[in-house]
Formats: structure tokens, C-alpha cells, sequence
């Protein structure tokens, strides 16, 4: 049967985000045809419109997407018609690498991702991976739950690896999509909370949502350090290339910084500094299968749930750009 998507797309690398058909096809073996709901647009989106080689064209961008489970290929036993899922950048790991069998599979050097290495879900309906799929429960609306695929699973997972207890400082550097939920993790998980941005607007939206401190960019080592005797974890979500040596020179001794927004930029540390300080540098990538299960989890208890915009498909590719340019609060998901 011959169908069709209407899908926000890249033709070629580098080339305009464009509304536009695309064929769907029946589910092959692993697969499922989902018919989405919502999907919201992460930085990782903005990031693959500006690579100079895509690993398919066209390419369906869109990695954070909620949708009904309308037909399953063969070998899909997880998820049956009618089901509720959430799709996430993580589509297959091979399974069999050291880090799929440690349980890291977003490690895996051969894994594959929605949006990038396989078809994407910015789009009314796609065929996707069906192995590692969320269930999602009926009490969130679809544009809450977009997000939490990946901008609060990611957000959980760099908390996790803060290893931040109970009365520890976090500081938070970039208060997106990510930045907004990691805080509200944070604090539910007891710890005092930091939020450092460089849009004033972003501050206040970070003292409305109960951070502990708010502070500009600038400010920050000043306030964190001469004030609060220095972040026990700084976790820099932002590609902003200044927030990685703002957020070492916030942490206290001992302290550990967390990098989780990808930019193209390097960074020299002082190896003095980190030594004698003994700092920890840790990058973290997405999150554990047990993080996003506890995303939906705290969402559904109304806990943690994200600030969100929603907006058509057609508005998706000027909103790449107002991402890219720290425009939005909170998260833009697109409702079909
Ligand atoms: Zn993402
Ligand atoms: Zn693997």
C-alpha cells in the first residue's frame, strides 16, 4: 500500500529544513509504523542541518516523538498495534559489543539514530526501530511527553553521572530544553540548584521553576565560588563555547564537570588545577534504560514535567533557527 508522510526534511547536507511528502513504507523485520502525535526539536536537530555529510538523503530529522503503534513488522514482540510509544535517538545498539552487553548501549560504536542514521519521527507518521521504544502512559498529553525522550532523558542521565546527593550543589550552565527539567530532577532529588545563562529571561524563568540561584554568566564563578563555596557538579548543557571553562572554574574541590551539549569546540584545562583540586571531567551521552523509564515516571506523578510550546509542522524550520540562536524557553514541539 503506497503512503505518505508529511515530514520536515533535509534534501541535502547543509541545505534548508523543508516541509515535504515522503514515502512511508511497510514495517520491515524490527520495525514499527508509528503514527506520531507530537515531536518536539532538540538541539541535535539544528546540529545535523549544519553537517557537512548526512548519512541518508532525504533525511527525516526529529528524535523526541510520541505516537500510536499502527502496524509492527515481523521478530516485534514489545510493542503491539495500538500502543502508545515514545522514539528516542537511540534506535538499536548491535547487541553484542562490550557496551551492549554492559548495559550501555548508547555507547555502542555501531548503534543507530533516529533522525540521523535511520528516518526520523518530525513527521506525521514514520517507520522506526521497534526494540527500544518507551511505552507512554494515557495521563500525559503528547506534547508534555515529547520532550522527555530525549531533553529529559538526557537531563537525567547527566545527573546521574553527577552522582549529586541530597543538600550538594549542581550547577547548571544553559537553561533549555535540557537545562529546565535537569532542574526540576535536581531538586526533587534534594539537591541546591545553580542556573547560569547568559538570557535574563531564561533567569527568570529558572528562579519562577525554584532554583536556589539564578546568575548570569558572567557572574558566575564569582557567585558560585566567593558565596557558595563552589558546585559540588557543573553540568554544561549549552553549546555555548564559553560555558566549559566557566563551568570548571565554578567547581568546588573535588568537584566533577559534566559536559552533555555538543559543540565542535576543544578546551584546554589547567592540569595543575584539576589534579590538585581533584576534579572529575565526564562527558554523558543520553541516558540508562532505568532514566528513562524514571522520566515518565516522575511526569506522570507531576513531578518534573517540561514547559513546552506547541507549534504546526510548518513552523519547525524557523524554529531550528530560533533554537540555535538560545531564542526559545523551554521546549517547541510540533503537534501533527
Ligand atoms: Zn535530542
Ligand atoms: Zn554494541
Amino acid at each position: 500500500m503506497e503512503r505518505e508522510a508529511i515530514a520536515a526534511c533535509l534534501s541535502v547536507p547543509r541545505g534548508p529544513v523543508e516541509i515535504r511528502k515522503m514515502p512511508v513504507a511497510a514495517p520491515g523485520r524490527g520495525e514499527a509504523l508509528v503514527r506520531m502525535e507530537a515531536c518536539g526539536i532538540c538541539h541535535s536537530d539544528v546540529m545535523i542541518t549544519g553537517l557537512d555529510k548526512l548519512p541518508l538523503t532525504p533525511l527525516v530529522l526529529g528524535h523526541e516523538g510520541i505516537g500510536v503503534v499502527e502496524e509492527v513488522g515481523d521478530g516485534v514482540a514489545n510493542v503491539a498495534v495500538g500502543d502508545r510509544v515514545g522514539i528516542t535517538y537511540f534506535a538499536a545498539g548491535c547487541g553484542v559489543c562490550e557496551a551492549c552487553r554492559a548495559g550501555f548501549e548508547r555507547y555502542c560504536a555501531k548503534q543507530t539514530n533516529h533522525g540521523y542514521t535511520r528516518q526520523g519521527v518530525l513527521a506525521t507518521a514514520g517507520i522506526v526501530a521497534a526494540r527500544n521504544l518507551i511505552r507512554v502512559p494515557g495521563s500525559l498529553t503528547a506534547e508534555e511527553a515529547a520532550p522527555l525522550c530525549c531533553a529529559g532523558w538526557t537531563a537525567m542521565g547527566a545527573l546521574g553521572e553527577a552522582g549529586v546527593r541530597a543538600g550538594q550543589l549542581v550547577a547548571i550552565f544553559g537553561f533549555g530544553g535540557l537545562g529546565h527539567l535537569a532542574l526540576q530532577y535536581a531538586k526533587h532529588a534534594g539537591a541546591r540548584t545553580a542556573v547560569v545563562d547568559v538570557g535574563a529571561e531564561k533567569l527568570e524563568f529558572a528562579r519562577q521553576l525554584g532554583a536556589d540561584v539564578a546568575v548570569a554568566a558572567e557572574d558566575a564563578r564569582k557567585t558560585l565560588v566567593k558565596e557558595h563555596g563552589g558546585a559540588d557538579a557543573a553540568i554544561v548543557f549549552t553549546a555555548s563555547a564559553a560555558a566549559v571553562p566557566a563551568a570548571f572554574s565554578c567547581l568546588k574541590r573535588r568537584g566533577s564537570l559534566i559536559l552533555v551539549g555538543l559543540t565542535a569546540d576543544t578546551y584546554t584545562f589547567s592540569v595543575t588545577e584539576t589534579v590538585l583540586k581533584g576534579i572529575r571531567i565526564q562527558g554523558s551521552y543520553l541516558g540508562s534504560r532505568a532514566d528513562l523509564e524514571r522520566v515518565f515516571e516522575l511526569a506522570e506523578r507531576g513531578v518534573a514535567r517540561p514547559k513546552v510550546t506547541v507549534y504546526g509542522i510548518e513552523a519547525a524550520p524557523e524554529l531550528m533557527g530560533e533554537l540555535e540562536r538560545g531564542r526559545l524557553t523551554g521546549r517547541a514541539v510540533i503537534r501533527f
